[in-house]
């Protein structure tokens, strides 16, 4: 198996019907980066940014945080990066920085987190927003924002960016050379409001693991409710539908970076409902490549249209029998 994954690592994940499915993969540490080469993804699709914060003792400086940023790209020798500016506080909180709220957060995943904090500690933000702009200089810095529940919380952020693109402009620094913006969707009331967006961004990554939980209202650490809602239930999958639906005739970017990708009934289940970009753990991506070589995407689409229509009893298992049929 092993042998057989290092051979698809440089085949080009094309479905039997000729479309070309973006593999890409998740990371976190400059290390993890080697994995790209490794695997023969196509980029990264979700670059952790919090993950510098998180194993750091105090906040990271500009200057570090741009010198990881420049690492990575260097490591990923020309391929597509997305940087998710960081998602800490909740339960991924950290010493320094604290909030006499954030403490009293009874349901963290729902709290004080992520882009909600940032655009608070807006001094957190610029310094990230510099940070990335110097980081990707002379390259094409790709940005999404993590938990964005409304429209106007992605324009807060983007005018961070903006301010500090400004600042070093007005400085005759280099700058990147395309920037390209985008936003997490993994709170459902974005999905209401996503129309209104879309002309702004570049790209949308749907970030099933946190998206599942709150249209479910099932936190995911609970391991008592690891086992009741099914990624591919017909909740899920309408309610994709739905998210894929909103961005047809944009010229947007469309992809999911949640671990349901990297699963073969789940990701057979997204290329059902067309989704066409993949970023998912590197261990996933040869068996992702190797599904991909397999489907026909009008057959499948054909079929999950069925499903959602009329549901199966069982929609795993009904995905599973069109696997092995
Ligand atoms: C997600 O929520 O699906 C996601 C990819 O982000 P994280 O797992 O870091 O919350
Ligand atoms: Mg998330």
């Amino acid at each position: 198996k092993r042998a057989a994954y290092a051979e698809l690592r440089d085949v080009e994940p094309f479905t039997r019907d000729g479309e070309r499915i973006e593999v890409m993969m998740n990371a976190g540490l400059r290390d993890d980066v080697g994995m790209l080469a490794m695997t023969g993804a196509d980029g990264i699709g979700l670059y952790r940014t919090e993950f510098q914060f998180l194993v750091s003792a105090a906040l990271p400086q500009r200057e570090r945080q741009a010198r990881l940023y420049r690492d990575v790209l260097d490591a990923a020798k020309g391929k597509k990066v997305i940087f998710r500016t960081v998602d800490i506080g909740g339960d991924k909180s950290l010493p320094y920085i604290s909030s006499e709220n954030a403490k009293e957060d009874e349901n963290p995943a729902m709290g004080w987190r992520a882009l909600r904090l940032a655009l608070e500690r807006k001094g957190l933000m610029k310094a990230q927003a510099r940070a990335l702009l110097e980081g990707c200089a002379g390259r094409e810095l790709n940005v999404m924002f993590p938990m964005v529940s409304e429209p106007w919380e992605f324009d807060a952020a983007k005018e961070v960016f903006d301010q500090q693109l400004d600042y070093l402009k007005k400085r005759k620094h280099q700058l990147p050379s395309a920037i390209n913006f985008g936003v997490m969707l993994e709170v459902p009331s974005l999905a209401e409001t996503l129309d209104l967006l879309i002309p702004r961004l570049k790209f949308i990554s749907i970030g099933t693991n946190d998206l599942t939980q709150f249209l479910f209202a099932a936190d995911r650490a609970n391991p008592m409710l690891a086992e009741r809602y099914d990624w591919v239930s017909p909740s899920i999958l309408r309610f994709l539908k739905r998210v894929v639906q909103s961005c047809v005739g944009h010229p947007v970017n469309l992809g999911v970076c949640g671990e349901m990708g990297g699963r073969r009934l789940e990701a057979l289940a997204l290329l059902g409902l067309g989704i066409r970009r993949l970023s998912i753990t590197p261990a996933a991506v040869g068996p992702i490549k190797e599904l991909v070589r397999k489907i026909d995407t009008r057959e499948i689409a054909d079929a999950m249209n069925g499903w959602l229509a009329s549901p199966p009893p069982d929609m795993r298992v009904a995905l599973q029998e069109w696997a092995d049929a």
